[in-house]
């Protein structure tokens, strides 16, 4: 299948107030694909995915998911999109096992085809089934929103900010599950202000900046095209600074490591050490350090 899991045309939203939130995204989510919608508070990703979703118009352009036009088959769109929103929102006097059961009630799930205890268990809140939702720490909130978008068994599970307000431990579970519905042919597209998070887990991220897109590719290429690179040089004897003809991107760490900055699109490594020679220092040990996904974020998203 060559089909997107989501296709974004030209989306454009301004808000009542005036508000330009999305300039005109255009966006191809592989199916199959884990992706990442990266980007500062207020870049627009929860419009987008809210548009998706069916809970905010766009004013401008185009979406399918799973190849259903959001607005000339909205029924089958929705059906193909779990989505775990951003805000912790549900009714506080159902049980977690009411509360998928009635997603599942909504979404004409057929009784014997449900999976709620599994869903629970999955999430690690089957010993909560039968409590009162507003009993639950906000990571159980958290988790019971993931296990409510899956009821219907979606091809596109979207998480918008899962983490927030999640413990590391459980954030390590979600993140387990995550995978492992990942593995089983889920495609999953989860929107993040933490690069880290991004980083490790999304096989593709595209950067998302005042409302357009600033970068989309394979996580393993933005990393490589980060202009950034260093060099940790151990010298042979104590400085006490900088010496002169270095550069303003270098840095004293301690009294005989120095590390150098350099864009590698301009510079390498043997230019940047016979600069050290140059300064009349001996080299005795060298490592290197490639940009992070971090150096590359705040390169796109600077100003
Ligand atoms: P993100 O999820 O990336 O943090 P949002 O999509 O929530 O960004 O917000 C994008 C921009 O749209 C922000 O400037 C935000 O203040 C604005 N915005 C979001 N929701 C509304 C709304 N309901 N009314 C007016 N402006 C909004
Ligand atoms: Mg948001």
């Amino acid at each position: 299948m060559t089909q997107s899991a989501i296709s974004i045309r030209g989306l454009e939203k301004t808000y009542a107030g005036g508000k330009q939130a999305l300039k005109g995204i255009d966006l191809e989510i592989p199916r199959g694909s884990m992706f990442g919608l990266l980007g500062p508070n207020g870049a627009g990703k929860s419009t987008m995915i809210n548009i998706l979703a069916g809970l905010v118009n766009k004013t401008g352009g185009k979406a399918d998911i799973w190849g259903f036009d959001i607005d000339d088959h909205p029924r089958n769109a929705k059906r193909s999109i779990g989505i775990v929103p951003q805000e912790l929102v549900f009714d506080a006097f159902f049980t977690p096992f009411e509360t998928l059961e009635l997603q599942a009630g909504l979404f004409g799930v057929p009784k014997p085809e449900r999976r709620t205890m599994e869903l629970l268990e999955a999430v690690h809140l089957a010993d909560k089934a039968h409590v009162y939702s507003r009993t639950l720490s906000g990571g159980m909130k958290r988790r019971l929103l993931v296990a409510k978008a899956l009821v219907h068994n979606p091809p596109v599970l979207v998480l918008d900010e899962p983490t927030a307000g999640v413990d590391i431990e459980l954030r390590q579970q979600l993140w387990d599950y995550v995978r492992t519905l990942h593995a089983m042919g889920t495609t999953v597209v989860l929107t993040t202000h933490y690069l880290e998070e991004a980083e490790a887990l999304c096989d593709r991220i595209a950067i998302v900046n005042n409302g357009a897109i600033v970068a989309n590719d394979l996580t393993s290429v933005l990393l490589s095209t980060a202009g950034d690179k260093k060099l940790i040089v151990t010298v042979d004897r104590d400085l006490a600074g900088v010496p002169p003809g270095l550069g303003d991107r270098t840095e004293l760490k301690s009294g005989r490591i120095l590390t150098l900055t350099y864009d590698k699109r301009t510079r390498n490594a043997g230019q940047v050490l016979a600069a050290v020679a140059a300064a009349g220092l001996g080299v005795v040990d060298v490592s290197t350090q490639e940009a992070d996904l971090e150096d590359v974020f705040l390169e796109l998203t600077r100003g």
